[in-house]
Parts: structure tokens; sequence; C-alpha cells
């Protein structure tokens, strides 16, 4: 059957690009972006992550007061980076690939209050709601102490509000968790691919989730729909918005800042290399944005997706972002990578950062949990299979054609000795205990990576 995608035909698609075939097949790929390095449109700013940096410390007072377990950083929500040596050493051995400089990992399901990456966007949206909304009210000056914001006058003037979001379960447990305690009405609108234990804990945070028997993008539009209807609904949309990007940006300084103490230099003798797990887009393509502002030509950032979902792969390549469907080329968007299961990518990250990013990466089920063991096994980080998909980019940037010939292209095959490969672990922190123990046992299951 030989339908239309965009003007034209699968067949037209595959011929224009062999890796067409392969990615329709549910092979792993690396996908280079032609795209990489031209002009962008101006969607966000320098200046806009600035601000977003800005509200966020003002706001560490509020979270010192709400949340105790981010008094040890003074109310700043961040995750701690590591280095790797014993995986790099196991994924030498018995992976594919031994890896040249050094591997580390960018531990975001160590993020406070959420355990994953949507600490940063997520929260950050909920917070400018927040704030806006004090402010017309005349509650609030930028000048104030936030910690007034945790006292009973504020949850109950917030809870006239609402807050709605579609979520894969991430996105839905940060919003949930900051909205609820500040004392916003929270909606979440799940999918079907939601693990359940994310829809139980946020019924017990006290938000109310509508569940989907239908994928991400269905539960998006519905949740949309649905707010539209009520004039004091804030819909937090994946899809489309530009504070969840800047959220996610702020990342970028903030890494500067930790390899700076940690000695980590990143200069045109020793190229950074960044593997960001991607959903519908949003969250790997602030941070790249944020990446980009702190260091330039110098970090090279690479999206891995779930080989059934490549969502934003294929965006990129057909140049018909939120136009294309995972489905449209015959993938089913099944995966175990929950934060992962997206059909669609999000129009906005690809229109702000698909020049920014260096390619894309797809990875098998199978290899995730493979990943998720060995990181477990051998260096005793925790993480969810979504965060485990930046595990393969060293290896298959390393390990592959497509890989070394974007090292020569960039005059890097000989400085990958000096190189820092930083995969994003996105999430993992709210696990509840007897689902790290089925992850690990299927996990266990699976055929060894040194088969
Ligand atoms: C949401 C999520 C991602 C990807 O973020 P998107 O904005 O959807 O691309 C990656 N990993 C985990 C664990 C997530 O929850």
């Amino acid at each position: 059957m030989d339908h239309q995608i965009g003007g034209k035909s699968l067949t037209e698609w595959e011929r224009m690009n062999p890796i067409v075939k392969k990615i329709e097949a549910g092979s792993e790929v690396l996908w280079l972006n032609p795209h990489y390095g031209e002009q962008g449109a101006d969607f966000v700013s320098g200046q806009d992550v600035a601000d977003a940096e800005s509200r966020l410390q003002r706001f560490a007072s509020y979270f010192s007061a709400a949340f105790p377990e981010t008094r040890a950083s003074r109310g700043r929500i961040e995750s701690p980076i590591y280095a790797l040596p014993k995986l790099q050493a196991f994924l030498g051995e018995f992976g594919d690939t031994s890896i040249s400089g050094r591997l580390m990992m960018k531990a975001d399901s160590e993020l406070p209050i959420s355990g994953s990456i949507k600490a940063r966007g997520g929260i950050y949206e909920v917070l400018k709601t927040a704030e806006q909304l004090a402010m017309s009210a005349g509650l609030l000056r930028e000048t104030d102490d936030y910690a007034k914001l945790a006292e009973k006058s504020f949850r109950t003037f917030f809870s006239y509000y609402s807050i709605a979001v579609g979520s894969t379960g991430n996105l839905g447990l940060s919003i949930g968790i900051v909205g609820a305690t500040l004392g916003f009405h929270t909606t979440v609108h799940m999918s079907a691919d939601a693990s359940q234990w994310k829809k139980e804990m946020l019924r017990e945070k006290g938000a109310i989730v509508k569940e989907y028997e239908a994928d991400y993008s269905v539960a998006i539009t519905e949740g949309r729909r649905q707010a539209a209807q009520d004039p004091r609904c804030h819909f937090i949309d994946d899809e489309n918005s530009k504070d969840l990007f800047v959220g996610y940006a702020t990342a970028g300084n903030r890494l500067k800042k930790q390899f700076a103490d940690a000695a980590i230099s990143v200069d045109s003798d020793h190229p950074l290399f960044v593997y960001l797990p991607c959903g519908v887009g949003g969250g790997p393509a602030g941070v790249t944005f944020g990446l980009k502002q702190a260091f330039g030509s110098h970090v090279h950032a690479f999206f891995v997706e779930p080989t059934r979902a490549p969502c934003f792969l294929l965006g990129l390549l057909t140049g018909l972002n939120d136009q294309v469907s995972v489905r449209d080329f015959g993938l089913d968007n099944r995966t175990a990578a929950d934060g992962l299961a997206v059909p669609r990518p999000s129009a906005f990250a690809g229109k702000a950062a698909g020049h920014l990013i260096s390619g894309c990466m797809t990875v098998s089920d199978e290899r995730l949990f493979q990943y998720l063991k060995a990181l477990k096994d051998t260096e005793n980080h925790w993480i969810e299979p979504s965060a485990a998909a930046g595990i393969i980019g060293s290896q298959m940037l390393l390990g592959s054609r497509a890989g070394q010939h974007y090292l020569a292209e960039h005059q890097l095959t000989d400085k990958m000795i000096n190189a820092t490969h930083l995969f994003w672990a996105t999430g993992g922190g709210m696990v509840p205990e007897k689902n790290k123990k089925a992850y690990y046992a299927q996990a266990s299951r699976v055929r060894p990576i040194s088969d």
C-alpha cells in the first residue's frame, strides 16, 4: 500500500533516503541531520533562558520552604554528574565498540521533587503560571521572599485555578506534584502507555488522572480541548510550549558550571557529545538549546528514540515535523520506554532546535534493558528504561560508518581520546521498589550484552 506522506508516496521517501527502509524494519540506525549548523529561526533567545534562570532563583526560597529535600541545595533543583569508568570498561569489553574518551552520566534521575528531566521544564511552567497569577492579583512582587507562596492564603488563592497537562507519565508527575502542592486543581491526561504506578502515585498526590485507551497524541489533544473550555485553566502543552522549552534550556549553563567545578574541559580539543532520550522532543531540544548557548560548536547533541517510535527523527528527515506520525511508516509506537512512546513530534521543538541537533539514533527495547542492568550492576545507579536510551550513544557514534563520517566531517577523529560522552539519564528516581525489581527481573531475562 503506497499512501501519501506530506505529498510524497512511501516509495518515494524510501527511494530518496535509503535509511527509511531500515527505520521501517525496526533496525537501530544513526541518522545525521543535514540541517545541522544551518541558521535557525529565532523562536527562543538567550535572554528567555536567562529570565527563566532568574525566575527559578526567585522560587528557591519557596522550594526550601515547601520541599525539604531541596534545602541542601538551597532550593535549587539540579542533578549530579557522574563518571562511569566501570560501565565504560564493561561496554568496551562486552559491547560492540570500545569507547575512547570519558563516559559520563547526567543524573536527572536524581532531580529533586520528581526524579526526571520533567522537573526542569514542567515545574518551571507551573511556577511561571503561579507567579503571573499572584502578581496580577497584586499578591506578589519580584522582590518578595517567595517562601510566602507556601502559606495557606496562597494555596487558597491558587485553588480557584487549574492546571492541566497531557502526559506519558513523568511530565504529569512533575506538574501534578508541584501544581497540587501550590494548591492548583491539577488534571493529568494520560496515554495508555503510561505506567500504572505513575497513575497511582499521581492520584495519591491529589491530581485528577484521566486515562485514554489511546496513545499520547490523543491524550494531549483531548486534554487541550477540555482545558480550552475553562478560562481559569492553564494547559501545559508539551507539543507547543515555549515555557517548557526554556525551563529545560537552563540545564546548559548549569552543566557548564558543574564541568568547570569538576575541571572537565570542553573546547576545540575536548569535544562534548551528549546523548538525549527523546519522546515528543521538547525536553531534549530545550536542553540542546541551552547546551549550545553554553558550549557553542564544541557540544554535539544526538537524540535517541526507540526503534518503534522514532517520531523526532522522522519529523526532521521528512521536514514535516508534527505532520508526520511513526504510523505513516508502518511503526506501531510500542515500546517499554513509556516516556518515549510518542508517535508525533512537537512542532515547536523541531522548529526551535532542529538545526542544533547533530543527528538522531534509534535503540531497541532489548538493549534498553541490557543497559539498565549494566548500569546498575557496574556503577550501582538506577534508571528507568526510557532513560537508558542514551547509553547507546557513544557506541553508535564510534562504531558506525555514519558516526565515523560525522567525526571526520567535523575534524574530530583525532580528538576522540579527549572526548566526553555524556548520556542524559532522564528519569527513574520515582520508580517504586517493586517496579524496580520487576524491571530488573525483565532485564535479567533478555539476551546479555556479552552474547
Ligand atoms: C519525557 C521524557 C523524555 C523525553 O522528553 P520529551 O520532551 O518527551 O522528548 C525522556 N526520558 C524520560 C524518562 C522522560 O520522561
